[in-house]
């Protein structure tokens, strides 16, 4: 047994050893990265209305473009981000972006779309994040209620008076508040009646095992009735086939996104996208 633990105990250590190497590394490009305009591109994922199949809006989602390694995702560096505060920058460049784009969409003329922009615990702390907001907001010259912010049920409930200060400041700008994964945290429904939030955003761990699981067919059911009553928009993210799209337009879920009707994609494929679905 003696021998089985000391051997735990390395393969542990290893373990940590190229978690610590991989965080230091990682975070040593980040920094590099934020004095490259290019280094992160904004892909944007369409959100479908689901009463008339009209593009709604969309979600922006970072990638990298590391020098080396090709894209890289999200979950490879946003939580590396946050712990090493870097996401303030980054995510100060990734509203910036996406706010440029967001003018960019109105130009072309293809319909009145909601950007949403995800947004972590650590930038929701920072002091002129409103401020950064509003100034991206002038320079594009975009109507706020055209941004939507992303926030999760995490960051709501770690400092309740400081959160329900900085929605209301947010809120006070014109744009609108959305809970990102809801179900997968701790809030309940009547709580965050008390959160100036315009929508919930079914988690999409939920809407895949609809098909295969009847109770979660209930809990998103549950959920949408639950929102309505309560005044929120619902989008559900997952959705992958035209059998899910069915049941969330039956049970009344306001819009759709996932796989089915596109990945995230580049600015110019959303454009092209726009001009598809809502032109005749
Ligand atoms: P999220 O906000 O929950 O975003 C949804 C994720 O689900 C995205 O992954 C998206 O590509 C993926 N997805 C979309 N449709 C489907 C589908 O039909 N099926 C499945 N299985 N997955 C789908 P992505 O782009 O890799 O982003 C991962 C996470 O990284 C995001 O989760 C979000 O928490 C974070 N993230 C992305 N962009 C940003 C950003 O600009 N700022 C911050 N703070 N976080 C971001
Ligand atoms: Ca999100
Ligand atoms: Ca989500
Ligand atoms: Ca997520």
């Amino acid at each position: 047994a003696k021998k089985a633990d000391k051997n735990n105990y390395k393969v542990f250590n290893n373990k940590m050893y190229a978690k610590i190497k991989n965080f230091v590394k990682v975070e040593k490009d980040l920094r590099i990265a934020l004095d490259d305009e290019k280094a992160f591109e904004i892909f944007y994922q369409p959100k479908i209305k689901a009463q008339d199949g009209f593009v709604s809006g969309c979600e922006a989602l970072v990638r990298w473009k590391h020098p080396k390694k090709g894209i890289i995702y999200p979950d490879e560096f946003i939580d590396i981000a946050e712990e090493s505060a870097l996401i303030i920058p980054i995510g100060n460049k990734i509203i910036e972006k996406t706010i440029k784009d967001l003018s960019e969409f109105n130009s072309k003329g293809y319909g009145t779309i909601k950007v949403a922009i995800n947004l972590s615990a650590k930038q929701f702390t920072d002091n002129s994040l409103i401020g950064t907001i509003q100034k991206a907001i002038e320079k594009y010259d975009v109507h706020p209620s055209q941004l939507e912010f992303e926030i999760t049920e995490s960051i709501s409930m770690q400092n309740i008076s400081k959160t329900l200060e900085v929605l209301h400041q947010l809120k006070q700008t014109g744009v609108s508040i959305a809970i990102d994964d809801f179900g997968t945290g701790y809030s309940s429904l009547s709580y965050l009646k008390q959160f100036p939030i315009n929508t919930l955003k079914i988690d999409k761990s939920f809407v895949l095992d609809m098909t295969i699981d009847n109770d979660d067919k209930s809990i998103v059911n549950t959920i949408i009735n639950m929102a309505h009553t309560l005044n929120f928009t619902t989008v559900a993210e997952g959705v992958e086939t035209l059998e899910h799209a069915d049941i969330l337009t039956d049970m009344n879920c306001d819009e759709l996104q996932g796989y089915y009707y596109s990945k995230p994609i580049a600015k110019d494929e959303f454009i092209n996208f726009l001009k598809t679905y809502n032109t005749n």
